[in-house]
C-alpha cells in the first residue's frame, strides 16, 4: 500500500465532504480507522498527510489514526482469534487457515471534527439559540 496514493484519496474524500457543507467550516481534526492488516504505516501516513495538505484547505489539520487489531473467526471452533501478523494466519486451536476476517482490514474515515469559521451572528442559516 502506498501511503502517498492513499493520502491523495483521503484528501479528495474530505474535500468532497467539505465542499458539500452549506457553511464555511474549519476542519480541525480528521479521525481515521486503520486495520493492522492493511499494511498501512501510521507514521508514513501522518508524514504524507502533512506534506500533501500544506497550503491547502487542510493545512494544519491534525490526523488522528486509530488502529484496529487483526481478528479472525474460526468456523470449526466457533471462536475469534488474533492471528500473528506476518507469522501465522491460522486458527491456534484447529489450525484451519484464516478465512473469515472480522477486524483489521478497515480503512476509513471515522469522523471529521470542525468548527464553524463564521461568526454565527452573520450566518443566515444559523439556527436560533434555544433558551435553557
Ligand atoms: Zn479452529
Amino acid at each position: 500500500m502506498h501511503e502517498t496514493d492513499m493520502t491523495k484519496a483521503l484528501i479528495l474524500t474530505v474535500k468532497d465532504w467539505w465542499e458539500s457543507q452549506p457553511k464555511n467550516i474549519q476542519i480541525t481534526q480528521v479521525h481515521l480507522i486503520i486495520g493492522q492488516f492493511t499494511c498501512v504505516e501510521p507514521a508514513s501516513l501522518q508524514f504524507a498527510f502533512e506534506a500533501q495538505t500544506q497550503n491547502t484547505f487542510l493545512d494544519g489539520v491534525k490526523l488522528v489514526i486509530n488502529e484496529t487489531p487483526l481478528i479472525a473467526f474460526c468456523d470449526s471452533c466457533q471462536q475469534e482469534y488474533h492471528p500473528e501478523i506476518g507469522l501465522h494466519y491460522a486458527c491456534p486451536t484447529c489450525h484451519s487457515p484464516m478465512e473469515d476476517i472480522r477486524s483489521g482490514r478497515e480503512l476509513k474515515i471515522d469522523r471529521i471534527e470542525y468548527s464553524s469559521a463564521c461568526d454565527l451572528g452573520f450566518s443566515p442559516n444559523a439556527e436560533p439559540l434555544k433558551a435553557g
